[in-house]
């Protein structure tokens, strides 16, 4: 299908494409659909840009990757379509950052091709596609990480992680770093540093920021992050935007509603019917 730039999904739409066509491919599962759609709706009712609160958890997580000693980024199919360029610039401005492929649904083609598209968008060492070592506490292949990446991170950025994960990659003293549009998901309540915003905007921050603090000339540091605070205030976005949206509703709603009331009601209360 063709999509005109003039329409207002139009951004949408084509990240739509984009990821529809990624599942052809077999990078993305048809469960990575339906996560995106989380994610989108969730982003509608942030207003679908990068709140002040998000911006300053982006400053937070660059400042964090920087001072680690092993920082990680943690790769799995959406974000590989998604965000590929993204993942490449993150990479170059955070010296060190591993990336590793990390899949809840694993396949050896899948990891492969994956790893092929982080490659192709400029990532010079991928890991994960041969995982060496395991994360305890968690069930089958969701376990199994690369022993130079995940394994031995002080630091881990998990983009698009799910809860169990995210518990138990914090339960191994990791500090968790997440990106997840849902404010309410376990991965935004597990993580040390919860990022409320959307992955190839948060991606993007979070490299110009660290790029800017290099610069800067000032070290990194691993300072205490209100997550509880991050959350609360991503929350208070949702609802100031929920109540401005229901006090516009009325005036917009009314001549509808009023076109199909029934003209009469029965004894049940139910609407009569026309002969
Ligand atoms: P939990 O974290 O509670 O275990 P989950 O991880 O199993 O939930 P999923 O829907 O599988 O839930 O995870 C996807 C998460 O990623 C959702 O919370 C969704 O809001 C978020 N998400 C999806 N697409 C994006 C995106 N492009 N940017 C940021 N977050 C996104
Ligand atoms: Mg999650």
């Amino acid at each position: 299908m063709r999509l005109s730039p003039r329409h207002p999904r139009y951004r949408s739409l084509r990240v739509r494409e984009r990821l529809a066509k990624a599942h052809r491919t077999g990078v993305v599962v048809p469960e990575g659909l339906i996560a995106h759609g989380r994610g989108e709706a969730f982003d509608y009712l942030l207003g679908e840009r990068t709140s002040p609160s998000a911006r300053r958890a982006e400053r937070a997580a660059a400042e964090w990757l920087l001072a680690a000693r092993r920082p990680v980024v943690s790769v799995n199919g959406n974000v590989a379509a998604l965000a590929a360029p993204e993942v490449a610039r993150l990479a170059a401005a955070v010296p060190g950052l591993a990336v590793e492929v990390n899949l809840f649904h694993r396949t050896g083609p899948r990891a492969r091709a994956i790893a092929r598209r982080l490659e192709e968008a400029g990532v010079r060492r991928v890991l994960g596609v041969h995982p060496t070592a395991r994360i305890p506490g968690l069930p089958s292949d969701r376990a199994r990480v690369d022993r130079d990446g995940i394994y031995r991170s002080d630091v881990c950025l998990v983009p698009l992680e799910d809860g169990d994960r995210a518990g138990a990659l914090r339960a191994v003293g990791k500090r968790v770093i997440s990106i997840d549009l849902n404010p309410l998901s376990r991965t935004s309540l597990t993580a040390d540093l919860p990022i409320v915003d959307e992955l190839s905007r948060a991606l993007g921050s979070i490299a110009r920021e660290a790029r800017r603090l290099r610069r800067s000339g000032r070290k990194a540091r691993l300072l205490p992050f209100d997550a509880d605070g991050a959350l609360a205030s991503a929350l208070v976005t949702i609802d100031r935007r929920l109540m401005r949206a229901a006090a516009r509703r009325p005036r917009r709603a009314r001549p509808r509603a009023r076109a199909w009331r029934p003209r009469s009601r029965g004894t049940t209360g139910r609407t009569r019917r026309r002969p």
